[in-house]
């Protein structure tokens, strides 16, 4: 379970997050590897230089004090050889000394080198400074003898200087016993041995001069020196034994008297003698040992310091060598780095471009394709193709997307079936209608056929809406639209257009005949009554009929037109059908242009009020004044209520009831009351839409509350007609009006179907019997008759009597007689503006009475 859990809050791999997090988790693990190697490495390399470094600047720093140790020693040894003496050779041997010391630090200093070779050459370089100390304590030795530094020496002072001295002194003894001696041969003799001491000394002093030279005083090529003092040397040896052999020759033929005759020999001995070794100091002169020292120097320790020094510039190449290859290590260090960094680099490359190639297959080309696709759906197109990702969030969103398009596409044919239907009875609207009038018509128009279009009305549906409710309204149309799929064929469309306007569109006609004979059936079966509720509804329809292409070849205009011929229908008394005609057309035209012109005056308050006295016959004055509605145009005549109040009434504005209207009544019985002194009393009239809806009286009772009309002067006229239409309703209205003060007149009366019912059941304050009636009283006795019964009945019900349009004398006269109670017509007055009514008062005020005309 656990474990379960863990792996749950563990991205999946199978999600764009998830395999985000791995990579991510990847890159991180490698960076941090990396990093963390490549720092170890670097310090490594970096510590392991140091360290190097460190080392060779020790052992550099021993070997150059090597170095110059062997470079003093050697100018100690040179310096020996120069001038030797004891005082030299005491520092040598401690230089020699310093030099093992200075070794024994190297090597020690040299093992952290680690470099068997190296050491092997320090151990090499010590035993050779073994050696060369060796050989320095034979070197100090020969060196500081004489006689073992220069072997000639023995030759010189044992041999050649006492035989050369005992041959100078008995040389000088001779000559001081010549000279002495007073003999005739004596200065001959005298010249030759002093002859014989010179070239003798003279010799020596070549000698001497030799020996400098095998010293290389004088000239740098002792050889050559050392020869020319060689044949001098010989030059005056050869002059001493010539000279001692005449001395010879002479001593013997001449006894001389010299101390001892033998002495001759005995110069001649030493002469040799002297010679002879003079001869072995040559010869050992001209040896290459002739200086021990020298020599000793050259075989046996300018060989070791050679190879000291070899050995240490074989140590010195070792050292900068590695310095090198730690150059070159570190080189190497350094190119590694920049390698891996090189190597990172790309592989970030290579993960950046695998990225979007991943990216781009798997997250934008399914999002594009979903794009398409959904542009493809919003375009209208159903054959999208929808792109199957494999991972979470995009297979998620292409999946969002697939139920979306289910979804909208439900929903769209739904709404389909809305924007084509009614949603109230099912039936299609009027833009399938238009949809399927296009339809036939193109095919009647192929075909030679005709088509026929009724637009259907119900008579008095307002009422039942008004009276009933909405809810019921809606049940109602309901039952009409199933009653209507009843009587027509399947193949016919009943279409609903609003309201309670129907269409049936029939196509394949072949008569006006047949047309007709169908719409009876309709209106016959929208008669039999409706049965709902407690109700029982009777409901009849007014249809009018358009045939295409004769009279309309576009669905709209066919649909204008069969309204027209509906309205022509409706016109014509109700429940009837009318065919479509040109001039219903025109008609229609007209309707629509004063429909325009209405409702511009309404806006711009162009209605107003005539007002035509009413007159009591008794005392003949003025019982009250009608208020009849006029339209003054913009521009134009004054138009009269037959020309316009119909259609105002029907559009639903202007109506007479409003507050400006009211305004013009309250205005005109102030006049009056400054006037005259008295309450004008106006009547109004009231038409059929004020009665209808409850909303609509209380609309009327309050804007009659609210105006400065004075109520209790206030008559309100309403004709049979409007009562017929629905009783309860304007009873109650006539009953509110009452309680207000105002007082009631039946207008018309004698028109309608039910006069006198009427009159028995309502109690009507006046009675207005209608102009037609009066019209012929004095002509037509029947017509007299009635109206005397009107009066006496009206009389009885305590409803006064107005008589309408009353034009002359005869008929003013015959109504005294009947009794009527006022008369209103053109004998008296015609309704005259607000402005001549306020005349005809004060006239008429001055009179007193009526002065009916001629
Ligand atoms: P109505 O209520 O019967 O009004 C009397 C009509 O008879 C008036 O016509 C008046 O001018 C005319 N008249 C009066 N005396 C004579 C006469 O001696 N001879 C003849 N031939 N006619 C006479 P008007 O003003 O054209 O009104 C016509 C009808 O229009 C009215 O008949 C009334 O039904 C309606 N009407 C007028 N004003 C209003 C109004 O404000 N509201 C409503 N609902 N209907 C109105
Ligand atoms: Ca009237
Ligand atoms: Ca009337």
């Amino acid at each position: 379970m656990d474990k379960l859990k863990a792996t749950k809050h563990l991205p999946s791999i199978s999600s764009y997050q998830g395999r985000y997090f791995y990579l991510a988790l990847l890159v991180v693990i490698a960076l941090m590897i990396i990093t963390v190697l490549g720092n170890r490495y670097v310090n490594q390399v970096s510590q392991q230089q140091i360290n190097h470094y460190t080392n060779r600047s020790i052992t550099t720093k021993h070997l150059s004090q090597i170095q110059s140790s062997i470079r003093d020693i050697e100018d100690q040894f040179y310096w020996q050889l120069l001038e030797p003496g004891a005082s030299q050779n005491s520092r040598l041997i401690k230089n020699i000394d310093g030099l093992q010391h200075d070794l024994t630090a190297f090597y020690r200093a040299s093992e952290s080198l680690e470099d068997p070779i190296f050491l092997d050459s320090i151990a090499w370089l010590q035993s050779l400074s073994e050696t060369l100390s060796r050989n320095a304590s034979s070197f100090v030795h020969i060196s500081g003898d004489i006689r073992e530094r220069f072997p000639g020496t023995l030759i010189m002072q044992i041999h050649m200087a006492p035989h050369s001295e005992s041959l100078l002194h008995q040389l000088g003894l001779m000559i001081q016993e010549v000279s002495n001696s007073g003999n005739s041969t004596n200065p001959a003799m005298l010249n030759l041995l002093n002859e014989m001491r010179f070239d003798w000394l003279s010799m020596l002093s070549e000698f001497r001069l030799l020996v400098a030279n095998r010293f290389s005083v004088f000239s740098d090529t002792p050889q050559t020196g050392m020869a020319s003092r060689k044949s001098n040397i010989d030059l005056y040896w050869d002059l001493f034994q010539n000279n001692l052999r005449k001395i010879k020759s002479i001593d013997a033929s001449e006894d001389l008297l010299f101390i001892a005759h033998n002495t001759w020999d005995s110069v001649d001995t030493h002469s040799k003698e002297w010679f002879k070794s003079f001869r072995l100091l040559l010869d050992s002169l001209s040896r290459p040992d002739w200086r021990k020292d020298i020599f000793y120097f050259n075989n046996e320790i300018k060989p070791v310091i050679g190879e000291i020094k070899e050995q240490i510039s074989f140590l010195d190449k070792g050292l900068s060598e590695q310095a090198d290859k730690y150059i070159m290590s570190l080189a190497q260090a350094t190119e590694h780095l920049s390698h891996t960094i090189n190597l990172l680099a790309f592989l970030g490359f290579s993960l950046m471009i695998a990225a979007y190639f991943y990216l781009k297959k798997k997250i934008i080309q399914p999002i594009a394709e979903t794009t398409k696709a959904l542009n493809m759906e919003a375009s209208g197109e159903r054959q999208a193709i929808i792109p199957t990702p494999n991972l979470k969030e995009t297979r998620d969103l292409v999946e969002a997307f697939h139920e979306m398009r289910l979804q909208v596409y439900k929903r769209q044919q739904g709404l389909d079936h809305l924007a084509h239907h009614d949603p109230l009875t099912g039936l299609p609207n009027r833009i399938l209608l238009k949809d399927r009038l296009a339809h036939a018509i193109d095919i009647a128009r192929r075909n030679d056929h005709y088509i026929a279009l009724m637009f259907l009305d119900l008579d008095n549906f307002k009422q039942v809406n008004d009276s009933l409710g909405h809810a019921f309204g809606d049940k109602l149309l309901a039952k009409i639209a199933i009653r209507l799929n009843e009587c027509l064929r399947s193949t016919d469309t009943i279409a609903r257009l609003g309201g309670d306007e129907f269409a049936i569109l029939i196509e394949n006609i072949h008569s006006k005949d047949h047309v007709a004979s169908m719409a009876r059936e309709v209106i016959r079966a929208l008669e039999k009554p409706f049965k709902m509720e407690q109700h029982e509804l009777h409901i009849s329809a007014s249809i009018g009929i358009a045939i295409a292409p004769t009279d309309a070849k576009l669905p709209e205009i066919l649909i204008r037109d069969a309204d027209t011929a509906m309205y022509e229908a409706k016109r014509r008394g109700r429940a009837g059908f009318h065919f479509f005609s040109a001039e219903l057309t025109r008609r229609a035209k007209k309707r629509l242009e004063l429909e325009r012109r209405l409702r511009k005056g309404a806006e711009n308050h162009e209605f107003l009020f005539h007002y035509q006295p009413v007159i009591n016959l008794e005392s003949g004055a003025l019982h009250c004044v009608e208020a009849l509605i006029r339209w003054q145009p913009e521009e134009g005549e004054l138009q009269y209520p037959d020309s316009f109040l119909p259609t105002l009434l029907d559009i639903g504005i202007g109506r007479q009831i409003n507050p400006a209207l009211l305004e013009m009544v309250a205005d005109m019985q102030e006049q009056a009351m400054l006037l005259t002194g008295r309450p004008l009393c106006v009547s109004i009239n009231l038409s059929a839409d004020n009665l209808r809806s409850k909303d609509r009286h209380q609309q009327v009772i309050s804007y009659f509350k609210e105006s400065d009309i004075d109520l209790n002067h206030l008559i309100i006229e309403v004709t049979e007609d409007t009562l017929t239409s629905e009783l309860a309703f304007s009873i109650e209205l006539l009953e509110n009006l009452k309680q207000l003060g105002i007082r009631i007149a039946l207008d018309d009366f004698g028109t309608g179907q039910s006069s006198l019912n009427h009159l028995r059941t309502y109690l009507f304050d006046m009675i207005k019997i209608d102009r037609e009636f009066v019209r012929d009283i004095t002509t037509d006795p029947s017509d007299a008759k009635l109206v005397k019964t009107v009066i006496d009945l009206s009389h009885n019900f305590n409803a006064k009597v107005i008589a309408e349009g009353v034009e002359t004398r005869e008929q003013y006269d015959f109504l005294i007689d009947a009794g009527c109670d006022y008369i209103q017509g053109y004998l008296i007055s015609k309704a005259v503006s607000a402005e001549d009514l306020v005349k005809f008062i004060r006239n008429y005020t001055a009179s007193e009475h009526v002065t009916p005309g001629p």
